[in-house]
């Protein structure tokens, strides 16, 4: 394990490589406990590096058993010898040769030992591997950073019984069984120079499929997926899912796939989702399997956007790859972008919209609201592993996404065409690739990119005025951005706000201006009027009544918007705006209202707000039958983060959850018919399909009987119980398993256990299980998770039971996490504290769970100081840990 790090690494120190290394063979002989790892690496100068610096490579925790030097061996015990020196986490030349010269590690690691699947690991018997962000040097010492780009060979040996399917990056070259032994290999050949972080290789015994997908030039291309043993048929949509991104990214981009074969592998035992690795994506086997038993529509939804993501990567990020971790965003979020395109045209564009903007305002607005809140593009980390972010992810995808509606759909494609022109075989930063926008849009995008450099969410208030004689109507833009950690002062974003005007009755009119308050005729034509300084006004004319104005539609940008609508206001959006998005926010907004009202009353010991006229609305949604998708998401609240989020400070989680359960119920009881019938008129008929049509109706079914179950508990416990007996779909047995779940009584644990008893052998279906009883906002939740932690189905050392049980517990259940005795808190510290030693990288994320402490009442603030302090003082904690501990209460 590496020791701390004291100084953070800084992209102002940013250097060139001095050495490359052109060219990599490895030879793997896999064994359990022991595997050898032969590197043959062939390293130059770089011409553009000081010619005086020594070779540093980086190690991390490596066992070294020779290394020879062109041909000649080390003495390892006379370092004087050879100039230089080697620990497990570096080996150093101090002079090494000023020519192309071949540096030959032999390094044995144990894969069964390795609890922190970074670098060569075992999840069950299956040998894979995880580089990305600095796995490598896991394997053996290299130059592990991403601008360093190689042509890889690779041999694998295994015992064919223990490893049958050998597979590394690129195209198998050859392989065989190895004569009068038991064992076997493979080799393997990339020609596309690539980062270390993007190795891959995988030995194991796994069940197949196999097909083929035909380029728009003709090229075959062989592909397979790999899962456990009698889970092949699972893989089914995954595969269907990858041929379709192959071929979206042919018709929108362009961009062919380029090596004969491409191979996924799924894993039980995997810290993230999935990996992009070349020619050979990793996956968590969640974002691979999925039958209609054992998978939710959202699962299903979830393995397409995941396979098509990994997929885009091959041109954004490995054909083109980042020049150093601070321009991760410049794949991720560009790759995030593309898989978000993709779903909407798969499925309804806006009910994927929708769902993007929850995730964005649940992950990313919360983190740039708290002390963990950093630059899409950072300027500093300690521990790169903590920068898979809400903020590189999601964000990166929304300023690409504002880039687009900005310059247009044409110059947008142009620049990506540049992009993937200049920049193809290279290790890329930001500047390369807003260059590349710059040019074809003959803008200047200088201020633009203040969105890579600022953190924090930019609040936009808008202010509108009719004038009746004047037939105008005025709207007032402010901009401000509160300081984050860093940053106190911050320079204007500039801000698309996609906008029109709704006349109560006849729906959107046509947008006009002029004079000094104008707008100019390219965001007249777009609808988008950019905010470039801290204040715009515009005047509309030929207004011919008060309008209510649509701001921000498709949410254009990622920023918060305040307008004093009315409720009346509201409603006519929740029923008449012509953009989809807006007319949820529109019900969203309402909702949110109600409930800041409710959360005031409830603490000042009144009982909650109630208001008919929202349910009035909700009731014309419901029977609309145009998009059921897009009706059940209007019908679901905003969750009780999302409240906590909008108040900001002195957050009782407690109110939150009483306000939120008082208008679901007043809602169940105000629909109480409509619900009922919506739910009986939605059921399913015919076959089972998971496409989108048929996954809206299923969720428009669930969410009205979640509703009708919030009015009236035992009817709705009736209902959600036969629906749990006779479900044909995970979907359908999930949500009467949630309905039931949170309502307390024997029935509910009847019905845990049989849905227990009914799922056993299926991990993936008992994570949901688990989940489910880690967000019961009650009292015993707590003692719950204590007590299925010794569930013979739990596992400490796999990440997905971690966070199904514990990870849920920390971050969607408000009232037991923020416990006002601090004991959900406690509780927390002392798991990261124990997962720290295993598997650092998951106790980091569980630990940033605290990162809205700041803005809770005083006693809760109090208590999760408290266990955040307890965390940041204990010893050897990994750079991983200490790093979110003392962001947190910096
Ligand atoms: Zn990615």
């Amino acid at each position: 394990m590496r020791t701390d790090i004291a100084e953070p690494v800084r992209l102002k120190d940013y250097r060139v490589p001095d050495y490359l290394i052109d060219k990599v063979d490895l030879d793997v002989k896999l064994h359990p406990s022991a595997t050898r790892v032969l590197a043959r690496l062939t390293i130059r100068p770089n011409p553009q590096g000081r010619s005086d610096a020594a070779l540093i490579l980086d190690g991390d925790g490596l066992s070294l058993k020779k290394i020879a030097l062109d041909g000649q061996l080390l003495d390892l015990q006379k370092p004087e010898a050879w100039k230089g020196f080697v620990t497990p986490d570096q080996f150093t030349l101090h002079a090494p040769p000023r020519y192309p010269f071949v540096l030959e590690i032999e390094t044995e690691i144990d894969a069964t030992a390795n609890t922190r699947l970074m670098g060569l690991y075992r999840s069950g018997s299956v040998y894979c591997t995880q580089c990305e962000a600095e796995g490598f040097r896991r394997i053996t010492y290299f130059l592990d950073r991403p601008d360093v780009l190689s042509i890889y060979t690779v041999r694998l040996e295994a015992e064919l019984s223990e490893a049958p399917l050998l597979l590394s990056n690129g195209n198998r070259i050859t392989g065989g069984p190895i004569e009068g032994t038991p064992r076997h290999f493979a080799v393997w050949h990339d020609p596309y120079p690539k980062p270390s972080y993007l190795f891959a290789l995988v030995g194991g015994d796994l069940g197949s499929i196999f097909d083929e997908f035909t380029t728009r030039s003709g090229r075959k291309v062989a592909l397979g997926i790999h899962v456990e043993h009698g889970k092949e048929t699972a893989a089914a949509y995954a595969m269907d899912a990858l041929k379709r991104a192959m071929a979206w990214d042919e018709n929108i981009y362009g961009r062919e796939y380029d090596l004969d074969v491409f191979n996924i592998v799924a894993v039980s035992d995997f810290n993230m989702g999935a990996m992009e690795n070349k020619g050979l994506n990793i996956f968590n086997d969640k974002y691979v399997l999925a039958s209609p038993a054992t998978a939710t529509d959202m699962d299903y939804a979830n393995i397409e956007a995941v396979i098509a993501h990994e997929y885009f990567h091959n041109w954004t990020g490995n054909r083109i790859t980042c020049r150093d971790w601070f321009q991760l965003c410049l794949k991720e979020g560009l790759t995030v972008f593309r898989d978000h395109a993709f779903s909407a045209d798969m499925r309804s564009a806006p009910v994927r919209r929708i769902a993007d903007v929850r995730t964005l305002r649940a992950q990313q607005f919360t983190e740039d609201a708290g002390p963990l809140a950093h630059n899409v593009r950072p300027d500093t980390y300690y521990e790169i592993n903590n920068f898979y972010t809400a903020t590189i992810y999601e964000k990166g995808a929304e300023i690409i996404r504002m880039l687009k509606v900005l310059i247009g759909d044409d110059a947008f494609r142009k620049g990506m065409d540049l992009y993937f022109d200049r920049c193809d075989g290279t290790a890329a930063t930001i500047e390369d690739f807003i260059a590349c926008f710059a040019e074809t849009s003959k803008r200047d995008l200088t201020e633009f990119s203040r969105w890579y450099h600022q953190s924090g969410t930019p609040l936009v208030e808008a202010a509108g005025r009719y004038d009746e004689a004047a037939k105008t109507f005025t709207l007032d833009f402010t901009q401000s951005c509160k300081p984050t950690p860093g940053q106190d002062q911050k320079e204007p974003f500039v801000i698309p706000v996609a906008l029109g005007l709704v006349i109560p009755g006849q729906g959107d009119i046509a947008l006009r201006t002029d004079g000094h308050d104008g707008a100019s005729a390219a965001e007249i034509a777009r609808g988008v009027i950019e905010l470039s300084a801290a204040r715009r006004r515009i005047a509309f004319r030929d207004v011919p009544s008060r309008p209510v104005p649509s701001l921000l539609r498709g949410f254009s940008a990622p920023v918060r918007l305040t307008y004093p609508a009315s409720e009346t206001d509201l409603i006519t959006l929740i029923s008449h705006d012509s953009d989809g998005f807006n007319r949820w926010q529109a019900a969203q907004t309402y909702a949110t209202r109600l409930l800041l009202r409710s959360v005031d009353r409830i603490r000042a010991g009144d009982p909650p707000h109630a208001d008919k006229d929202f349910s009035g609305a909700l009731a014309v949604v419901l029977e609309e039958s145009t998009d059921p998708a897009f009706n059940a998401q209007v019908m679901t609240l905003p969750s009780e983060a999302d409240i906590a989020r909008e108040i900001g400070e002195d957050v009782d989680p407690d109110a939150i959850n009483l306000a939120r359960d008082a208008l679901r119920e007043a809602i169940g009881q105000d629909l109480k018919d409509l619900l009922r019938a919506a739910y009986d008129r939605l059921a399913d008929t015919g076959p089972y399909s998971p496409d989108a049509a048929a996954a809206g109706r299923r969720a428009l079914r669930n969410a009205a009987l979640d509703l009708f179950a919030a009015g009236d508990r035992i009817e709705g416990a009736r209902i959600a119980m036969r629906q749990l007996e006779t479900a044909a779909t995970m979907t359908d047995a999930i949500a009467a398993l949630a309905v039931l779940a949170h309502i307390p009584g024997d029935a509910r644990e009847t019905a845990l256990d049989a849905f227990y008893h009914a799922h056993e052998g299926e991990p993936l279906v008992i994570d949901k299980w688990f989940a489910l009883q880690a967000s019961i906002a009650e009292a015993g939740t707590l003692d719950r998770v204590k007590n299925l932690m010794k569930h013979k189905a739990f596992s400490f050392s796999n990440p997905n039971r971690m966070r199904a049980l514990v990870g849920c517990f920390a971050t969607l259940n408000q009232t037991q996490f923020n416990a006002g005795d601090g004991s959900g808190y406690d509780f927390i510290a002392n798991i990261v504290l124990e997962l720290d030693a295993k598997n650092p990288q998951v106790a980091a994320r569980l630990l940033s769970a605290f990162k809205s402490w700041r803005s809770l009442e005083a006693n809760r603030r109090i208590l999760a100081e408290r266990a955040l302090r307890r965390v940041a003082g204990a010893a050897s904690l990994s750079p991983d840990v200490k790093d979110i501990a003392e962001r947190s209460l910096a």
